[in-house]
């Protein structure tokens, strides 16, 4: 039997039912059994790929995006560039080598990546070890050294424990809203259970906004630890103005509805089938992190989705630069470019949005 299903089992049978958030949070970082501290999950190999995987000009037109970026915080002496997630590290390799072209840039570059997988984190030290910039690891922001700040997270969001919530009626307050939890079933397997109690007032009074629009039985999705992430984001800036990109897939208004979704080797499985084996994510909800960014004083642009925010940075002119010094590769750029691009790919699914310090001025590529 799966190691981290006995240990889950066990731990509901003497303590109850574990919330959704619990129960991401062990399958995907359980030091010992969870599913990225154990593997390298990425690539055509394994379970899903991303778009810096996909090409190497994604990466590169963001690092132009972090060249505007401390060009807009006023070309500091030295800019905190810091990933959320780095996965193989790629992505970074990918816009530093583009970013660099800018000497400004790259003198004043110091670049921090925050990664809870020590696996991953061994594989992003053998991709960035001949970058030419100092790059060093953290926990979190707070062991970022201090000063402005440009942050970068590509399906970082995504992976954040998420909790889901069902109303029963909208117009009773806390009490109208039940935590959809993870228990077992009479033969000892993982099912969805709900809470019998309602959730605190607290809460309540954080839903997103949409809440006061759900219709019994409609399940809504809040995702704690992004707000976490921007409160540390806002308390940052308060010292040095920053800059936060965030890409991910979801929509841009709050959608009701159960998205949690588990990968294993591209393909949708069960979310209880295999746990710590596979993949766990959920939808971002734009629409709920804007309104969780703005509440505490931070601006944001709107969401938009990747294919027009990649269009503003100039990919299809780079696509067309490679092809020129590489007219054998022309083939394999159109593909690539495609799948970044195209609407019934990442294009449109996929969203990119800034939140950042007030006063900055728009950012590259978003509105
Ligand atoms: N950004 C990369 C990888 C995305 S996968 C890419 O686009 O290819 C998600 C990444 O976030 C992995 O590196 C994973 O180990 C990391 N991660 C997941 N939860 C995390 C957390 N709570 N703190 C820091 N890193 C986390």
């Amino acid at each position: 039997m799966n190691p981290l299903k006995t240990k889950l089992i066990k731990r509901i049978e003497e303590a109850g039912p574990v919330s959704v958030a619990e129960y991401m949070t062990l399958c995907l970082l359980d030091p010992t059994l969870g599913y990225y501290p154990t593997r390298d999950p990425l690539g055509s190999d394994g379970d899903f790929i991303t778009a810096p995987e996909i090409s190497q000009m994604f990466g590169e037109v963001l690092g132009l995006w972090c060249v505007q970026s401390w060009i807009d915080l006023g070309r500091p002496e030295t800019v905190q560039l810091v990933e959320l997630g780095p996965g193989r590290g790629i992505m970074m390799s990918d816009m530093l080598r583009a970013a660099k072209l800018d000497e400004g840039f790259a003198k004043a570059v110091n670049v921090t990546l925050i990664e809870a997988s020590a696996a991953l984190e061994a594989v992003q030290g053998r991709t960035l070890g001949g970058c030419g910039v100092p790059v060093s690891w953290a926990k979190d922001l707070s062991g970022v050294s201090s000063g402005p700040t440009i942050i970068i997270g590509n399906e970082f969001l995504d992976c954040l424990p998420i909790r889901q919530l069902i109303c029963e009626d909208r117009f009773a307050g806390a009490a109208g809203w039940h935590e959809r939890l993870v228990g077992i079933n009479d033969d000892k397997e993982l099912q969805f259970v709900k809470s019998p109690a309602p959730i605190s007032d607290v809460l309540a009074q954080s839903l997103p906004s949409e809440a006061k629009n759900a219709r019994n039985d409609d399940l809504m999705e809040i995702n704690p630890s992004a707000a976490q992430l921007l409160d540390q984001i806002k308390t940052r800036f308060e010292d040095h103005p920053g800059r936060v990109l965030f890409i991910d897939y979801g929509p841009e208004v709050t959608e009701f509805g159960d998205t949690l979704q588990a990968l294993n080797r591209h393909e949708k499985v069960g979310v209880f089938s295999d746990p710590g084996n596979t993949d766990l994510t959920a939808r971002v909800d734009f629409q709920a992190l804007a309104e969780t960014a703005k509440a505490i004083g931070l601006e944001t642009t709107q969401a938009v989705p990747q294919r027009e925010f990649l269009s503003k940075l100039g990919i299809e002119m780079r696509a067309v630069a490679l092809t020129r010094a590489k007219p054998d590769a022309k083939e394999k750029l159109t593909r690539q470019l495609r799948r970044l691009m195209a609407e019934d790919e990442m294009g449109v699914l996929f969203k990119a949005i800034a939140v950042q310090s007030p006063g900055l001025p728009v950012p590259l590529g978003l509105r």
